[in-house]
């Protein structure tokens, strides 16, 4: 009897330690506490560095580490006293920098509530070093590459970046017992066949071409079941697995040959949602993912239910679909039908997002992530014909009207209904309806 009474005090004592920081919690927490305020794709090496600065402010260690080819500082961040080492870098791409924000979110939280259960347990179990934006030059223009034109990610054999060197650098000087391998995907990324967009996926990246399924492998393994469970209560069907292909020259493979079993995080996007929100599920997701290291929680997740999450997929979702529009051939005035598919370019939340025409003709099996009915008009190109990789900017014409095709400055010598320019409604907004 007294057994059991103690064994229920234990149960509802590691009942209200979860409670502490259940995952409405950490959201309710980030939404109170963050302090990056700006989108992620708006923060450039100076920003960065203005929030490290408030970082050292509040206590945490900050070095500089190394330099990019351009002579820009590469800093890593420590906090905790653990015997367990967890290592996280971000931003190895220069135009993926959600998970940059996130881990100075992660790292304020973290000290400022030291005084917490949750919080010291990390602190005892775990020694956690990350490096926010390893390839700053990269983020400076809003590329993928270092300034040698090098993708970073494909460098980690030849070594012929000097930031690449580094990360290789820190890796073997510490030799961490996980690696965080932090990314962004495309936006038109699909959690399989759901026509869903893909806003979190997960990969447990094996160290060979065979998957030597290893204690580490199973353990990343349990930490994802934990993590996609995790951030399903916020992003129902909106989690999937990245594709495990080997990768002979790319950091997360490597990582994990040498002694580092790496979880990739890739962020994509939710249409609705804005980047804000995407750092909070990567706040969410290293948080969990540092209590379930520290306290051995994963242990109870089933390895094989990694299995269960839905192959990223590509070439099912577009930014834009207009349903059946009435393309006009400005050189023959021929019409014929067609659905017209859009994508955007990747830019910084502070520009205009060119968009490129991607698709034509009937797109039954493609989803939009934003539909339009246009079968009640003719459409041409504003700038360029209508044809795949053509520009996006179009013009709208309602049918009852007579439109002489062929005219030069077709657009001032008869104004169309509405115009599309850089995905968003110059004109006659609300003029093409949304298919309902
Ligand atoms: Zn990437």
């Amino acid at each position: 009897m007294k057994q059991s009474c103690f064994l229920l005090m234990l149960l509802a004592a590691s009942m209200m330690n979860n409670v502490a920081q259940s995952p409405t919690e950490l959201a309710e927490i980030w939404d109170k506490e963050h302090v990056t305020n700006k989108f992620p794709s708006n923060i450039r090496h100076a920003e960065l560095k203005s929030y490290l600065d408030r970082l050292r402010s509040i206590g945490l260690k900050v070095d500089e580490v190394g330099k990019s080819f351009a002579n820009r500082e590469i800093y890593q961040v420590e906090w905790g006293k653990g015997p367990k080492r967890v290592f996280l870098w971000s931003q190895m791409h220069g135009d993926e920098p959600t998970a940059t924000s996130a881990l100075i979110d992660m790292f304020t939280v973290l000290q400022k509530h030291r005084g917490k259960e949750w919080v010291k347990r990390i602190e005892r179990e775990l020694t956690i070093r990350a490096v926010p934006m390893l390839n700053p030059d990269g983020a400076e223009l809003y590329v993928r590459r270092n300034l040698q034109g090098i993708d970073i990610n494909r460098d980690a054999r030849d070594l012929k970046t000097p930031e690449a060197q580094l990360l290789k650098q820190l890796r073997d000087a510490w030799s961490p017992e996980i690696g965080f391998n932090l990314h962004n995907q495309n936006e038109l990324t699909a959690a399989g066949s759901t026509g869903q967009q893909a806003t979190i996926s997960f990969l447990a990246v094996y160290g060979d071409e065979a998957k030597t399924e290893s204690e580490g492998m199973l353990r990343n393994k349990r930490l994802i079941v934990l993590l996609a469970e995790t951030l399903r209560q916020f992003i129902p069907g909106h989690i999937s697995r990245y594709s495990d292909e080997y990768t002979a020259t790319a950091f997360g493979d490597n990582f994990s040959a040498w002694g580092t079993p790496v979880i990739l995080i890739e962020t994509g996007a939710l249409q609705g949602k804005d980047e804000m929100f995407l750092v909070k599920m990567n706040f969410i997701a290293f948080l969990t993912a540092m209590r379930a290291i520290a306290d051995g929680s994963e242990k109870q997740a089933d390895p094989q239910r990694y299995y269960d999450l839905p192959n990223n997929s590509s070439g099912s979702l577009l930014h834009i679909i207009f349903r059946d529009a009435n393309l006009a051939d400005r050189q023959t005035g021929e019409i014929s039908a067609s659905d017209i598919g859009l994508a955007f370019e990747r830019r910084r939340a502070q520009f205009s997002a060119p968009a490129t025409i991607r698709r034509l003709g009937a797109l039954s099996s493609v989803v939009g992530l934003t539909e339009y009915d246009a079968s009640g008009f003719y459409v041409v190109g504003r700038v360029q014909p209508i044809k795949p990789g053509n520009s996006g900017d179009l013009l709208f014409y309602k049918k009852d009207r007579k439109i002489d095709w062929s005219i030069p400055d077709l657009e001032k010598q008869s104004e169309p209904d509405a115009i599309l320019s850089f995905g968003k409604w110059l004109k006659g907004e609300g003029v093409v309806p949304l298919k309902k």
